[in-house]
């Protein structure tokens, strides 16, 4: 849990919630998408509950600086995030931290259990985003917190004038390789075609930073180490020519894993596992609702969510409504 000012509507658990009590909405996941459509639900006079397991803000909280947000001015990410929670609960979101374990969709109401209990709700609004996809490679789980890392903003600083490898060629991946060049002396980005798929702006940054190098047609076939990360032992796809790139750590940004396992028997999900929605992000189920990156969508953005929190939220309003 992030350090933020815990303000009354916020509470570790559900024991202090009437049992009995139906709330209006329930939100799953506190990030960008959910804590919109907290602050649309709240103003528009709905009971409402946003059930978040780890971190407020989400992706957002560990991402380095917010820039891309329309109207937002540049900001460190955790502001963006702790704006956007106070915002929701000033008009009267009420936050509660737990971890869903499993939900009941179909009837009304609907249940949600989670590690500190069982909630009612009559709608609910899944907002539970999109977490790191792994490499799946030897050395990637022993070696993760010793030179394995998913998230630049945390660990980077660990890595002042040292040679780093980043994996990927998105824009997570070309993104987070300039911001690590703050710290590192040399930062290799490793991917596996001889083009990147990160946008334009995005790339050009990294070409022309002195301080960032490509390994093209190349992918992990393993993280070596001793105690901690080492190298990698590389594979060039092209050619099926082994070697190794000595590093220092590795940051893995090879796309997101969309948190549905726990819908996966209710909800109808693409094959790559997002929860397919209408543009009132309706799911197939009446009164369910999904936002943000969890969702089946062309673009994952901080606005993208926002905005898919706020018509979630409005067509549930609607829904309760009879509309
Ligand atoms: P992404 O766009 O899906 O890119 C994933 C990258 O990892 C691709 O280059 C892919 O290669 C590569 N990859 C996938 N599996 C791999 C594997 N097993 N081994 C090696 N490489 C692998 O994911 P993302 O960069 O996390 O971005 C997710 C979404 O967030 C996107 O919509 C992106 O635009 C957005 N985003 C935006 C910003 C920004 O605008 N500032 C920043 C971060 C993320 P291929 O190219 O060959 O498929």
């Amino acid at each position: 849990m992030l350090d933020f000012k815990v303000t009354p509507n916020e509470r570790v658990g559900v024991a202090d919630i009437d049992p009995a009590d139906i709330s209006d909405v329930i939100i799953l996941g506190g990030g960008p998408a959910g804590l919109s459509a907290g602050l649309y639900a709240a103003r528009a006079g709905l009971s409402t509950y946003i059930i978040e397991k780890e971190t407020l803000g989400g992706q957002v909280a560990t991402t380095g600086h917010v820039e891309n947000c329309p109207g937002c001015l540049a900001a460190p990410g955790i502001d963006y995030a702790e704006r956007l929670k106070n915002q929701a609960v000033e008009f009267g979101a009420n936050i509660v931290y737990a971890e869903v374990l499993r939900v009941e969709l179909s009837g009304n109401p609907k249940a949600i259990h989670t590690t500190n209990g069982k909630m009612l709700a009559k709608s609910v609004i899944i907002a539970t985003g999109a977490s790191p996809r792994k490499l799946d490679v030897p050395g990637e789980q022993e070696y993760r917190g010793r030179g394995v890392s998913y998230c630049a903003t945390c660990d980077g600083p660990f890595f002042k004038d040292k040679v780093l490898a980043v994996v990927g060629g998105g824009d997570a991946a070309v993104e987070e390789a300039n911001y690590l060049t703050r710290f590192a002396s040399k930062v290799v980005i490793v991917h596996r075609r001889d083009t990147l798929r990160a946008t334009k702006i995005i790339q050009d940054r990294a070409t022309s930073n002195p301080r960032i190098e490509f390994r093209w047609n190349a992918v992990v076939e393993e993280i070596l180490g001793d105690q901690k990360v080492t190298g990698l032992r590389l594979r060039d796809v092209k050619t099926g020519n082994r070697s190794e790139l000595p590093v220092d750590g590795v940051f893995v940004f090879v796309g997101m894993n969309p948190a549905t396992k726990i819908f996966d028997s209710q909800l109808r999900l693409t094959s790559d596992g997002y929860i397919i929605t209408d543009d009132k992000m309706q799911t197939n189920l009446k009164g369910v609702f999904a936002a943000g990156d969890v969702r089946h969508t062309p673009l994952r953005q901080v606005i993208t969510a926002a905005a898919d929190g706020a018509i979630a939220a409005t067509y549930a309003d609607r829904y309760l409504h009879g509309e």
